[in-house]
């Protein structure tokens, strides 16, 4: 059983990112699993190498270790560009791709009000000659033509979930224009040459799993489980985010000891019942999935204040 950290080193952690990484940590040492710590900098624009260091040194101090990954040059995303060309060129071959010329600006405009992605881009029916008279003009982004399909699944926490591909998805981005590898494609990639077996991660990457469990099986490989964790909140009902300075780990470090700030995750985690401080290891023989809430959690607004 291995178990996994995916963070994008776009900014500190915060209170949310911990609650997950908590979880997914306690899962894998519970189940006697190991971790790998694969650093999720695909946007060059966003991500900087400095807030990977912090949060590898911010995972430390909690006492969240891993066994694999980390500072090593070929568990960041941005040395893995190799695998997934290769995993690309196989979605190629099998006639699963097509380039696509709108702009960004074109397609918001052509579906404002479905999302971001319509089902049916118009590049998918071009010729191949007039992708080649396009191609002369414009580098194109790729996207994979998906099936008129509902997958489902069974989230280890949140249950059954269903979702047809073509009508709430569309065929979607696997490489942009600039050449940046798309988010859904390197994760399906990245967690099966790492030998992920379960995937610990925030609720609010539920809706792209079934995107993911066809690429598994597009591309011949094996998928891991999903538990989708609840997300934290601000007491206003906002997700936290990392722009949330009051609540990102240099705010928390200045006020909280590691076992008082595993305390308090432990106690929204449902693990005890109340915020008494606590280190990661005692935390261990305690877990268990069924005590762990389903819903999103608001932060008690002493913490945020
Ligand atoms: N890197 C993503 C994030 O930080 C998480 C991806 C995943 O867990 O699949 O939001």
């Amino acid at each position: 059983m291995k178990g996994r950290f995916a963070p994008s080193p776009s900014g500190r952690m915060h209170l949310g990112n911990l609650f997950s990484f908590l979880l997914a940590w306690l899962s894998a040492r519970h189940a006697g699993g190991s971790l790998v710590l694969r650093i999720e900098d695909l946007d060059p624009v966003r991500c900087q190498p400095a807030y990977a260091w912090q949060l590898m040194e911010d995972l430390e101090w909690l006492g969240l270790t891993w066994d694999e990954g980390g500072e090593t040059p070929s568990s960041w995303q941005s040395n893995r560009g190799h695998l997934y060309a290769a995993a690309f060129d196989k979605l190629r071959l099998a006639g699963l791709t097509y380039p696509c010329f709108c702009s960004r600006i074109q397609r918001l405009n052509e579906a404002p009000h479905i999302h971001e992605i319509s089902p049916s881009c118009p590049c998918a029916a071009l010729t191949e000659e007039e992708i080649a008279g396009k191609m002369a003009e414009k580098v194109p982004s790729f996207r994979v033509k998906v099936p008129h399909e509902t997958i489902s699944f069974v989230d280890g926490l949140q249950g059954e979930y269903a979702q047809d591909l073509w009508t709430e998805c569309g065929d979607f981005p696997i490489k942009r224009a600039d050449g940046a590898w798309a988010y859904q494609l390197a994760v399906v990639v990245d967690d099966a040459a790492m030998g992920v077996t379960e995937v610990v991660r925030g609720r609010d990457l539920l809706s792209s799993t079934p995107r993911q469990l066809w690429l598994y099986r597009a591309l011949g490989l094996p998928a891991p489980a999903f538990y989708h964790v609840p997300l934290l909140l601000a007491p206003d009902g906002r997700r936290l985010a990392k722009r949330d300075a009051d609540l990102d780990m240099g705010a928390l470090r200045r006020r909280y000891a590691p076992e008082e700030l595993l305390g308090i995750l432990a106690c929204l985690a449902g693990l005890q019942v109340d915020a008494a401080p606590v280190s990661a290891q005692a935390l261990i023989p305690r877990f268990d999935w069924k005590k762990v809430p389903k819903n999103d959690i608001f932060v008690p607004k002493n913490l945020v204040s």
